[in-house]
C-alpha cells in the first residue's frame, strides 16, 4: 500500500468543480492583483480568525517581516524566538536588520520553553515570535504575561497552525499580529505560494498593506520604501473554496492524530502531546524515536512504500547559516536532541484508518524484531 506523506491531488478531486469555478471566474474578470476575490477571501479569514483584520500577502515568511518591520523592526533590535522551527521564522528576524535570539523548547511540545525566554531578553529586546509548530498550539498566557511585563509585541507565527484554540482564543487572535501561509501543504494551503496578516489593530493592519504594496497609500504616491508581496486574484479565489471546507479537514486530522495514538499506545515511540485546554489541528505529527532507531524505522516504512518526515533534522541555532552566532548544541539541549529523534507520519485530511492501521502495525511489526524490551 502505497501511502504519500501528503496528498493533494485527492483533496482537489473531492472540490474540483468548485475551484475550477473559481478558477474561471478569475480570469474571465482579470482580477489578477487584489480585487474582489482577495477582499473576499481576506474578510473570511479575518472572521475564522476571530480578528478585525486580514492582510493578504505573498507568502508565509514575507508574512513575518512585514509584520516586524510594521512594528518597527530593524538594526539594533533583538526577536526572541524558538530553536525549533523552519528556517522561514529566524530569517524574517534577520532580514529586517534585527538579531535572532533562539530560546530551547519544551521537549514534550517541541514549542518555546516558556520558562527560558526571561533570561534571553536583554534591553534591545522587542518581539517575542512564537511558533504554534505542528499546529500545537504554544503556550500563549506565559508568553503575553512576559510580554506586558518587558513591554514587548507578540508576532504569532501560525503558519502551521490555521484554526488552532488556545484556551477558548482562536490561534491568530491572540497577539499583537499574527503570520500565516498558505504555501500548498499547509492545513490551509493555495495553489502556489500565499500568506496573510491577521491583527486587532487597525493601524497595523494598514501600515502592514501600505509595506506589502511598495509603501503607497495610492498609485504612485508613496510614503515610505515597502516591498511587493500581494496574495493574487487566482490564490484569493482558491482560498475561499477551499476554507469553507478547513473545518471538515482540520477534524479529519484531529481524528486521525488520536487514532494514531491510540495504535502507538504501549509502543516504543514517544506520541504527540496536547497542553490542558487547547485544539491542536495537527499540521504534522510527530512521534519520537530513540536517535540511533530513526534511520532504520524511516528506511523502513519506506520500503513499504509509506512515506514519512523530519521536521527538522538541524535545529535551527545548529544551522551553518547560524554559525556567525556563535551556538554549541549543548545550548539548545532539547532541539537538539528533538532534531535527532523526531518523525513525521502522513497525515492529511483524505488519509483512511486503514491506512493509519497499515502503517501502525508495520511500526509494530518492526519493534517486536528490533525493539527488545
Ligand atoms: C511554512 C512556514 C513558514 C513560511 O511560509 P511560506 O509561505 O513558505 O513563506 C513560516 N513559518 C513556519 C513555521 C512555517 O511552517
Amino acid at each position: 500500500m502505497k501511502i504519500p506523506f501528503v496528498d493533494l491531488t485527492a483533496q482537489y478531486k473531492s472540490i474540483k468543480g468548485e475551484i475550477d469555478a473559481a478558477i474561471s471566474e478569475v480570469i474571465s474578470k482579470s482580477a489578477f492583483i487584489g480585487g474582489p476575490h482577495v477582499k473576499s477571501f481576506e474578510a473570511a479569514f479575518a472572521e475564522f480568525c476571530n480578528v478585525k483584520y486580514c492582510v493578504g500577502l505573498g507568502n508565509g515568511t514575507d508574512a513575518l517581516s512585514i509584520a516586524l518591520k510594521t512594528l518597527g523592526i530593524g538594526k539594533g533590535d533583538e526577536v526572541i524566538t524558538t530553536a525549533l522551527s523552519f528556517i522561514a521564522t529566524s530569517e524574517a528576524i534577520t532580514m529586517t536588520g534585527a538579531k535572532v535570539v533562539f530560546v530551547d523548547i519544551n521537549p514534550e511540545t517541541y514549542n518555546i520553553d516558556v520558562a527560558k525566554i526571561e533570561e534571553k531578553i536583554s534591553s534591545n529586546t522587542k518581539v517575542i515570535i512564537p511558533v504554534h509548530l505542528y499546529g500545537q498550539p504554544a503556550d500563549m498566557d506565559p508568553i503575553l504575561k512576559i510580554a506586558t511585563k518587558h513591554d514587548l509585541k507578540v508576532v504569532e507565527d501560525a503558519a502551521q497552525a490555521h484554526g488552532a484554540v488556545y484556551k477558548g482564543r482562536q490561534i491568530g487572535s491572540i497577539g499583537d499580529m499574527a503570520c500565516f501561509s498558505f504555501y500548498p501543504g499547509k492545513n490551509l494551503g493555495a495553489y502556489g505560494d500565499a500568506g496573510a496578516i491577521v491583527t486587532n489593530d487597525e493601524d497595523l493592519a494598514v501600515k502592514a498593506r501600505m509595506i506589502a504594496n511598495h509603501g503607497r497609500i495610492n498609485k504612485y504616491n508613496h510614503e515610505i520604501e515597502g516591498v511587493n508581496s500581494r496574495l493574487d486574484g487566482l490564490q484569493g479565489a482558491i482560498l475561499e473554496v477551499k476554507l469553507r471546507r478547513l473545518p471538515d479537514w482540520t477534524e479529519s486530522r484531529r481524528k486521525n492524530a488520536y487514532l494514531y495514538n491510540e495504535y502507538l499506545n504501549n509502543t516504543e515511540l514517544i506520541t504527540p502531546t496536547e497542553i490542558d485546554n487547547v485544539k491542536a489541528v495537527y499540521h504534522l505529527y510527530v512521534v519520537r524515536v530513540k536517535k540511533d532507531q530513526r534511520k532504520e524505522l524511516q528506511e523502513d516504512l519506506k520500503s513499504k512504500a509509506i512515506s514519512t518526515g523530519i521536521h527538522y533534522p538541524i535545529a535551527l541555532p545548529n544551522l551553518k547559516a547560524y554559525e556567525y552566532l556563535n551556538h554549541t548544541e549543548d545550548d539548545f539541549p532539547e532541539a537538539t536532541q528533538a532534531s535527532r529523534e523526531i518523525l513525521s507520519l502522513p497525515i492529511f485530511p483524505e488519509l483512511q484508518q486503514s491506512q493509519i492501521e497499515y502503517i501502525t502495525e508495520t511500526i509494530k511489526e518492526r519493534g517486536r524484531n528490533n525493539f527488545p524490551k
